[in-house]
C-alpha cells in the first residue's frame, strides 16, 4: 500500500491541477480500489467549461463542489475492504478482484429509490467524480486517481474474465443503452416500440451512440444508419454495425431526410436515438421518423437552451413514442459486462477506447477528448 495517493484535480471551471492525499483506512463496509483506468466523459467536459449543473431540475441539483477528483466510469482492482462486503449480486469481494461500479450513492430510503430503483432522481444523490469535494475525508472520490475510496452502499460489480479493462471502463457508457431496450418493451403486433428489423438512426456516435448502436444491432435492428460530424467516428460506427453513414458537414438537413424516406419507402425511420447532445438534433430525429416511431432523447444531458418544436408536426400527428433518458439503472451493469463478455468476438469492444492519458496529464486528455478523431478517452495511473 501506499502512503500517499497522487490524483488530478478539477480546481475549477477551465483549471486543472495535482493533488497527493493520505492512502485512507477503509470504515466498515467500504472498499479501496487500485485504479487501472478512468473514462473521460461528457460530462467531465461540461464541468471543466463550467456549464454543469449536477443533476439538475431534480432536488439533488447542485454547483460542482470544486477542486474535485473527476472519473466516475471506472475500472480497478480491489486493494482492501473493510471487512466483509458484498458485490451487486451478493459474491462477497476479495482483494485482486477486478471491479467495476455505479457512480451514484443513493440513499434507498426516498420514494425514487423506493419505487425506481434510485435512478437517477433519488433526493440525496450523491455522484463520484463530480459531487465530492476532494477537501473532504475521504478526499479519494474520482476515478482520475491512483486508488479510489468507495463508501459503504456503493454497488460493485465484479468484471469477468474475458472482459479487459478497456471494455469494463465502457460499462457504465454501455448501461446507459437501456435506452434501446425501454423502446423495446413497447413493441407490439401494431410495430411500434423496437422489434426485429427496425430502420434505426444513432445521431452522434461519440462513446454513448456507439454503445447504443452496438445494443440496437444485438437486438437484433436492421438498417442502421449512424449521423455525426466525424469522419473518424463514423468509420468506426460502421466497423461496429452501422449499414450507412451520414457526414452532417457534408449534407444539408434536407438531404438527410431524403437519404432516410429512401431508405425506408417513404415513411422514415422506426428508432432515432439522439446522441449528438444538440437541440437542433432532437428536431431532426423526430422528422427522420415514420408515424408511431420511436424516439429516444439521451444526448441533451446538460441545459443549453430552448429550440422550437412543431408539437403537432413532431409529437402528435406522428404518433411518436417519446422516452427520455438521463442515467442508468444499475441493473444495467450486470447485463453490459455479460454482453461484452458474450460478443468479445463480434465487435471490437477494446478498439473503442483510442487514447490513454496518465493523471499528471489529464488537462492534456480532457482537452483531446474534445477533437473529434478520438473515442474514448481515459486516465490511467
Ligand atoms: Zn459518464
Ligand atoms: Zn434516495
Amino acid at each position: 500500500m501506499a502512503d500517499t495517493v497522487k490524483a488530478a484535480l478539477m480546481l475549477g471551471p477551465g483549471r486543472m491541477g495535482m493533488g497527493e492525499f493520505p492512502y485512507p483506512s477503509p470504515q466498515p463496509g467500504a472498499v479501496i480500489v487500485k485504479m487501472e483506468m478512468s473514462g473521460v466523459c461528457g460530462t467531465d467536459k461540461h464541468t471543466f467549461e463550467g456549464r454543469s449543473k449536477q443533476y439538475a431540475g431534480t432536488e439533488a441539483e447542485t454547483d460542482t463542489p470544486f477542486p474535485i477528483i473527476p472519473g466516475h466510469e471506472n475500472v480497478g482492482i480491489v486493494a482492501e475492504t473493510g471487512g466483509r462486503v458484498l458485490d451487486f449480486y451478493g459474491k462477497e469481494l476479495r482483494p485482486g478482484d477486478r471491479i467495476t461500479w455505479g457512480p451514484d450513492l443513493v440513499c434507498g430510503k426516498c420514494w425514487y429509490c423506493r419505487n425506481t430503483f434510485g435512478y437517477p432522481w433519488c433526493e440525496s444523490i450523491k455522484a463520484y467524480g463530480n459531487a465530492f469535494s476532494s477537501n473532504d475525508w475521504p478526499h479519494l472520490t474520482g476515478g482520475w486517481a491512483e486508488y479510489m475510496y468507495l463508501f459503504p452502499g456503493t454497488f460493485i460489480f465484479k468484471v469477468p474474465e474475458a472482459v479487459t479493462p478497456e471494455m469494463a471502463v465502457m460499462t457504465e457508457v454501455f448501461a446507459v443503452s437501456y435506452a434501446v431496450d425501454k423502446a423495446k418493451e413497447c413493441y407490439s403486433l401494431a410495430s411500434e416500440g423496437f422489434g426485429a428489423g427496425a430502420a434505426t438512426i444513432i445521431q452522434g456516435v461519440g462513446p454513448m451512440g456507439l454503445m447504443c448502436l452496438i445494443k440496437a444491432r444485438i437486438l437484433g435492428a436492421g438498417d442502421i444508419i449512424a449521423i455525426d460530424k466525424s469522419p473518424y467516428r463514423l468509420a468506426m460506427a460502421k466497423k461496429f454495425g452501422a449499414n450507412y453513414t451520414i457526414n452532417m458537414d457534408e449534407t444539408s438537413k434536407e438531404d438527410r431526410l431524403l437519404f432516410i424516406k429512401d431508405l425506408t419507402d417513404g415513411r422514415g425511420a422506426d428508432l432515432a436515438v439522439e446522441c449528438a447532445g444538440s437541440p437542433h438534433a432532437f428536431i431532426e430525429g423526430l422528422e427522420m421518423l415514420r408515424k408511431g416511431g420511436t424516439y429516444i432523447e439521451a444526448g441533451n444531458f446538460v441545459d443549453t437552451g430552448e429550440t422550437a418544436i412543431n408539437v403537432n408536426r413532431h409529437i402528435t400527428a406522428k404518433n411518436v413514442r417519446l422516452f427520455g433518458v438521463t442515467n442508468h439503472p444499475f441493473t444495467g451493469y450486470g447485463p453490459s459486462l455479460k454482453l461484452m463478455e458474450r460478443y468479445a468476438d463480434v465487435f471490437p469492444f477494446s478498439e473503442i477506447v483510442t487514447h490513454k492519458y496518465p493523471i499528471n496529464r489529464a488537462e492534456e486528455g480532457l482537452k483531446r477528448s474534445f477533437e473529434p478523431d478520438t473515442m474514448k478517452v481515459v486516465i490511467t495511473p
